[in-house]
């Protein structure tokens, strides 16, 4: 590539940042990773009625989180600001002037009822809906006569008659009809710029090189070629990625379950994990490899490996990824990572031993798939939350069971071991003094020490809890 490339990430804050667009983040950030350019943030907030302040907090906030940084944008002002679209009105009001003056665009006074019964028509003319243009002609005194009667004009742009072309990187040559598409709204009646005129302007000035985003978008790229057409720009290179979609191939959405970064965030899915999973999602790494670090899917990343069907969204897959990020967290990092959840999961984390909850996460980190899961996996090692499950009752009601724990108790009592080698050497007497084995030797001890019938390595999970912890379990039994 000659040119250092821009690209650009422009959520609207309208709504919690959803995986779709996160994973469109993800894309521009590794093409500009990749190829050393330059990744902006540009927030379109002109629509006032649907934007809301704490979506973009929000949005930067699990930004941030993913570890998608910016280079320009909100709270990182470059040459090309400002970011936010609701501070560039006075560039898209000159840019309506500049069409103005070359007569490509006229004043429309029609109201959303007209509109919507022109509409219909068309629908019941089996014609296709779009905008006739029953503004275009109207004359200087008909202009003023709407006006006096109080109507605001939106601004259409005179769609010419003539055939468009652009490549896409992602699905090649594109090309659509002017005739087949109606004058469109470039600056409503508020006086608030559409997405189209605002977009193209915002990416020009911005020495944007590149538009990467998903393929619901492309019917809006051919009206922004109209426009840079219009405008003498010359337009940047597109690709237009596949969409995410359900299991039953309908683009994501809220039915399909979790869709929002932040409800990710909030299940306990390390960001690594999600970038990972989002990453791999629709587009093929090297010899199927599906487990890749930031770094190693910014130096593989292309767009030729972008698929152009949908990807299926997969949360079990995604859970996955994140049990094998959550192992190979180094534990120390882990346990930080842990403490809001042990919290919510009501431990008060200043009052744990810092050095028992290190053991405990250690331990249990192979069988963890999600941070929000740690209460559920900690529990029998805080006396508090210890309880007896009704499977390990019964095992525990076995007449060898209580010969196997009482002599346990036993040896437990006299033992003077370190405690690191009074488990294995407990297990050696009880064999030879009860003549148990297998099975019926652990399991009763499992249950006696951890209320479950299952969990992590016991002679791990007794180095934790200690001879007196133990004792204290056995006593009931004995
Ligand atoms: N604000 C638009 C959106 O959130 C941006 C689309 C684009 O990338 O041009 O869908």
């Amino acid at each position: 590539m000659a040119d250092k490339p821009r690209v650009r990430f422009a959520p609207s804050p309208t709504g919690e940042l959803h995986v779709g667009n996160a994973r469109t983040a993800l894309f521009n950030w590794m093409f500009a990773r990749h190829h050393g350019g330059d990744f902006i943030l540009r927030i379109e907030d002109t629509d006032e009625t649907r934007s809301a302040l704490s979506y973009q907090v929000n949005l930067l906030n699990d930004l941030t989180w993913l570890g998608l940084d910016w280079d320009e944008g909100p709270q990182k002002e470059g040459a090309y600001g400002p970011y936010k679209q609701s501070e560039r009105l006075d560039i898209y009001a000159r840019h309506l002037q500049q069409l103005e003056s070359a007569d490509l665009v006229y004043p429309c006074y029609c109201t959303e009822e007209e509109l919507e019964e022109e509409r219909q028509a068309l629908i019941l003319s089996k014609r296709m809906p779009r905008y006739m243009g029953k503004c275009r002609q109207l004359t200087r005194d008909e202009r003023k006569q709407k006006e006096d009667a109080g109507r605001k004009p939106s601004f259409r742009f005179k769609v010419p008659d003539e055939t468009f072309q652009f490549a896409d990187l992602i699905r090649g040559a594109m090309k659509f009809e002017g005739t087949a598409i109606g004058d469109f709204i470039i600056v409503r009646s508020n006086g608030m710029p559409a997405y189209n005129f605002a977009v193209v302007i915002d990416d020009h000035l911005m020495g944007i090189t590149h538009v990467i985003r998903g393929e619901d978008h492309l019917s809006n790229t051919a009206l922004q070629i109209m426009l840079y057409k219009a405008f003498g720009f010359v337009p940047p290179t597109f690709a237009h990625h596949c969409l995410i979609l359900g299991k039953d191939r309908a683009k994501l959405s809220k039915r399909h379950g979790s869709v929002s970064v932040g409800e990710f965030r909030k299940q306990g899915i390390l960001p690594e994990a999600l970038m990972n999973y989002l990453g791999l999602l629709g587009s093929s790494f090297t010899e199927g490899r599906e487990v890749l670090s930031r770094e190693e899917m910014m130096a593989a990343f292309s767009l030729d490996r972008a698929s152009k069907s949908g990807a299926i969204f997969d949360e079990e897959k995604l859970h996955w990824l994140n049990a094998i990020y959550i192992r190979n967290c180094p534990t120390e990092n882990l346990v930080s990572r842990l403490q809001p959840f042990l919290e919510q999961a009501g431990y008060s984390t200043d009052a744990l031993d810092p050095v028992l909850l290190y053991g405990v996460v250690d331990l249990i980190k192979n069988d963890l798939t999600t941070l929000s899961a740690i209460g559920n996996h900690i529990s029998f090692f805080f006396d508090d939350e210890y309880e007896i499950t009704a499977e390990a009752r019964q095992i525990l009601e076995k007449e060898s069971a209580l010969r196997v724990l009482k002599t346990f108790a036993e040896y437990l009592k006299n033992s003077a071991e370190a405690v690191q080698e009074i488990y294995p050497a407990a297990i050696k007497h009880l064999k030879e003094k009860t003549g148990v084995k297998g099975k019926d030797l652990f399991m009763p001890i499992r249950a006696a020490l951890t209320g479950r019938n299952h969990g992590p390595e016991l002679d791990r999970v007794f180095a934790i809890l200690g001879k007196n912890a133990a004792l204290k379990r056995l006593n009931p039994f004995v």
